[in-house]
């Protein structure tokens, strides 16, 4: 893989372009992806943003959203942009199995493959340029910083601004998470000063659910939350039935993980989600306990070193088991 900086000589030559990212995205999928949709619309190439699934309704405030092609509602229309196309843009995921069923397009793609991501081992041989840096809070900062030192700085106005500040804010924890760096305070204060609203991007990502999901979050620490003190680790299994009683959508399970965390002294957090085609996983840790490692070796996952998802195709039940058998094979770990 060659460096992202050769990419920057080629930018003024207007080409097509897509732009994927991972599956179910994020604030700093989606943000970085549109972010960085909006600065090649400005330099004048063609640019089309594909997600490999739906997202979650409370990110349908960010500019240029309604423009993103959904690849399981119309996969034609994906796949005649990715066969047009150039450039492919790849952002905040780093293997291609993380796009579900757009991967097989993804490595049958002739163009120029470029990636920008944050996550651990990416698969680099199977990109042109790129730069993977798990340094970095998110990839929105990493979008900044390839919009900066392309020489393009000035083209940072308020749609970007507000498309990779929710990346980073929320990539962050709100700038609490130890990825907060001051390159990360440098950017924002940037952003502030190209007239960035920040208090309303915080509210159209944190003040945006339904009732039904602060009833479900209620009902999920009440009913559904395991805390194995002797491990420092607290797990929350959710069943489809509780999806379905709460009517529970794409969104409404995100930041759940983060709960348990605030317990004193637990250092892991583990939130398991009974989904039609699996078990989903996501692990969070504090201090020196490696989640990516723990997703890999047991539940076919990965990340970074304090997040962390993976899945499973056993049950629920099972799959529980299994978590808890993982868990005391690591209990000196996780002293
Ligand atoms: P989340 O728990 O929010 O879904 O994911 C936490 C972090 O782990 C995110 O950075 C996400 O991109 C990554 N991640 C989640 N699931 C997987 C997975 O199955 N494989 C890999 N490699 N990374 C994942
Ligand atoms: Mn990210």
């Amino acid at each position: 893989m060659r460096s992202i900086s050769e990419i920057y000589p080629l930018l003024p030559e207007p080409r097509k372009v897509v732009i994927t990212t991972h599956q179910k995205p994020d604030p700093d999928a989606m943000g970085s992806s549109l972010g960085l949709c909006h600065l090649l619309k400005g330099l004048g190439h063609t640019v089309t943003v594909v997600s490999p699934t739906n997202w979650a309704a409370w990110l349908n405030w960010m500019p240029g959203v309604q423009e993103v092609i959904d690849y399981e509602l119309s996969p034609e229309k994906a796949h005649a942009a990715l066969d047009a196309a150039d450039w492919l843009f790849c952002l905040d995921f780093n293997v291609f199995t993380r796009t579900k069923r757009l991967a097989p397009k993804l490595y049958a793609f002739r163009g120029t493959r470029i990636l920008i991501d944050h996550h651990q081992q990416p698969d680099a041989e199977n990109f042109d340029y790129g730069i993977s840096d798990t340094d970095k809070s998110s990839t929105c900062e990493m979008v900044y910083d390839f919009i900066v030192n392309s020489g393009h700085g000035d083209r940072i106005n308020i749609p970007v601004a507000e498309c990779l500040y929710a990346g980073v804010m929320a990539d962050t924890g709100s700038f609490r998470f130890s990825s907060t760096s001051a390159s990360v305070h440098l950017m924002v204060a940037d952003l502030k000063r190209r007239g960035l609203d920040h208090a309303m991007v915080h509210e159209n990502i944190y003040d945006n659910f339904l009732e039904n999901r602060l009833r479900f979050i209620g009902h999920v620490l009440t009913n559904r939350m395991e805390v194995f003190y002797e491990y420092n680790t607290a797990l929350i299994a959710i069943s489809k039935k509780d999806l379905l009683r709460y009517q529970i959508r794409t969104g409404d399970t995100d930041g759940l993980v983060n709960y348990p965390l605030s317990i004193q002294g637990i250092k892991m957090a583990a939130l398991v989600i009974d989904r039609d085609e699996e078990r989903k996983w996501s692990f969070r840790s504090k201090g020196g306990f490696d989640v990516n490692t723990f997703a890999r070796k047991y539940f076919n996952g990965g990340g970074h070193f304090n997040a962390a998802g993976g899945r499973s195709s056993d049950s629920l039940e099972v799959t529980v088991e299994r978590f808890k058998e993982a868990m005391k094979a690591c209990a000196a770990e996780l002293q």
